[in-house]
């Protein structure tokens, strides 16, 4: 079968302090994630999304998180790497569409810097990347700011298609 499907979903805590890497970008903001890595959760879930469709595992798989040499890593070459595996597999990615729930900030000014590096990293279009801000509408841990989330689908196609 030529065409494949992922999804990816991810949620990491904030605190205080800026700025916010999200999507391989920092995001001028008075807080920012935190996790094992760097903690970009939108990239986590673009890598689980491609990782997932070609059914190579998850990201914390390939970089699990008790491991020392992931403390701090940079997301965009963890998606670097796990994309890599996804193209050796035989399959390239037509394209991803992408949610991220924040409460602040605004994530909108932000979406065409986020999606072209998006693009950047895969080595597509920024046409093939797509990008939507949601809040937490002030309730629960993304409306209290206590995290963000992100979601992602991911379709691949065989690399001759
Ligand atoms: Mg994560």
């Amino acid at each position: 079968m030529g065409i494949r499907v992922g999804i990816g979903e991810d949620t990491h805590r904030t605190e205080p302090g800026g700025p916010l890497r999200l999507g391989g970008v920092d995001i001028p903001h008075d807080r920012r994630l935190v996790g094992h890595s760097d903690a970009d959760v939108l990239l986590h879930a673009v890598t689980d999304a491609v990782l997932g469709a070609a059914a190579l595992g998850d990201i914390g798989a390939m970089f699990p998180n008790t491991s020392e040499e992931n403390r701090g890593r940079d997301s965009a070459e963890m998606l670097t790497r796990a994309y890599a595996e996804v193209v050796a597999a035989g399959f390239r990615l037509a394209n991803l569409d992408c949610v991220v729930s924040a409460e602040r900030p605004k994530l909108l000014p932000h979406a065409e810097t986020i999606r072209q590096r998006i693009a950047t990293i895969l080595e597509v279009e920024i046409g093939q990347i797509g990008l939507k801000a949601k809040t937490g509408e002030g309730v629960g841990p993304v409306g209290r700011e206590e995290a963000i989330e992100a979601r992602c689908v991911a379709l691949l196609v065989r690399g001759d298609d």
